[in-house]
């Protein structure tokens, strides 16, 4: 039988009809404006379901992850229309007097200019340290948001609108909110307008209670966080980018297995031997300046003394550096004495490939990528941006 493919991450062969579209660099890092050959067909589909919950999203909706692409996002937002700015997290909240249903939590949240927002949203402990509970489950089950805008600016008020409404785009939520809003004429606005639904009688006592709580200062905050967070992801990651870049030759040494250990945490307890240096023992390293890039989820692959190595970080933060291969390894992809960078920007829609030798170059400005410049100019356009909400009226 030739109908059979091995999966690159589980190593078991699976029929042919098992195989999904998967991308290699997942969607929160942008991977969907990635350049085609970072699409894999060689990942079954209970792969990708389960890699997607338990790997992926561990790593994506963990505090820092969330919060570092949120600041990326904000270095790339030109005005109040666009498309709105991820959302950063406080942790669950304790707030006295708010009625949060058994097997709910309330979860505190901050917009672009500081407003508020209180999701009581269901709880799955299995996920305690995800930003936004299970992801799943909040796509499905009913929750609901408190909105508190916090200025009478328009173009405040515009982009933490929008910024709300898009972080709750795919949830089943409620939304509520609790102030009265003014067009610039200072005309009442009904809430239904801007997206909001009308509230319970249940909702006004919560929103009460909220109220009082953020006027007296009075919200403790809990984080958890899991420190282990990054590894089988960065395991993960290195399995489709090592093998959308080097194809079968990656898979035949050491490193793929061990990164495929690293995925799966083997029962026998074997811990995997994948050499590298996680995010929380690198914080900004001189070295994720040299290989990041503002407001960029940057992925570097570069020869480092006899093997290959992928350097991962977020708005020049956070490094990652994990082994790929020998250095032996080829690649029609990959410029051996230059290396090779995908900047990609989620909040953007796009991405820019060039080699590392080019990104340095750019960096130093002794030869100018053009590509860049063009990011370059919309990071300069946003800081004014930013600048100028700063400046608008409270
Ligand atoms: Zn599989």
């Amino acid at each position: 039988m030739d109908s059979t493919f091995t999966c690159l991450y589980c190593g078991k062969a699976k029929p042919q009809n098992e195989s999904s579209l998967e991308h290699a660099i997942p969607q929160f890092m942008g991977g969907e404006y990635a350049p085609q050959i970072f699409q894999l067909t060689n990942v079954c589909k209970t792969c990708n379901n389960n890699l997607g919950l338990w790997v992926d999203a561990s790593y994506a909706k963990s505090w820092f992850i969330t919060n570092y692409l949120a600041e990326a996002a904000r270095l790339l937002c030109t005005k109040p229309d666009d498309p709105g700015l991820p959302l950063r997290c406080m942790g669950k909240a304790q707030i006295p007097n708010l009625d949060v249903p058994d097997e709910h939590v309330a979860e505190h949240w901050i917009g672009p200019s500081g407003e508020t927002i209180t999701w009581i949203r269901p709880n799955d402990e299995r996920m305690d340290s995800y930003t936004g509970g299970n992801p799943i489950d909040t796509k499905k089950k009913p929750s609901v948001a408190y909105f508190f805008p916090v200025s009478e600016s328009p173009e405040k008020h515009t982009l933490g609108l929008r910024s709300f409404h898009r972080s709750l785009e795919k949830r089943k939520a409620r939304k509520i909110l609790c102030a009265e809003l003014r067009d610039p004429n200072g005309a009442k606005v009904d809430p239904k307008v801007w997206g909001f639904d009308s509230p319970t009688a249940d909702d006004v006592l919560n929103r009460e209670a909220i109220r009082t709580a953020i006027h007296a200062g009075n919200i403790p905050m809990q984080v958890v966080v899991n420190t282990k967070f990054d590894q089988r992801f960065m395991c993960k990651l290195s399995l489709g980018i090592g093998y959308s870049l080097f194809g079968e030759d990656f898979l035949t040494h050491a490193t793929a297995s061990e990164a495929r250990k690293g995925v799966w945490r083997p029962s026998d307890g074997t811990k995997s031997a994948m050499r590298g240096t996680s995010t929380l023992f690198a914080c900004d390293t001189p070295f994720a300046k040299v290989v990041g890039y503002p407001g960029a989820v940057a992925i570097i692959v570069m020869k480092s003394g006899p093997s290959w190595s992928m350097c991962v970080s977020i708005d020049e933060k956070i490094p990652f550096i994990i082994e790929l291969g020998p250095g032996s390894m080829t690649s029609q992809h990959v410029n051996s004495e230059e290396g090779y960078a995908l900047l990609l920007f989620p909040y953007r829609e796009n991405c820019v490939e060039l080699t590392m030798a080019a990104l340095i170059a750019h960096r130093l400005e002794v030869m100018k990528h053009s590509a860049l410049e063009q990011i370059d100019l919309i990071r300069g356009a946003a800081s004014q941006f930013d600048a100028q909400l700063a400046a608008s009226s409270p």
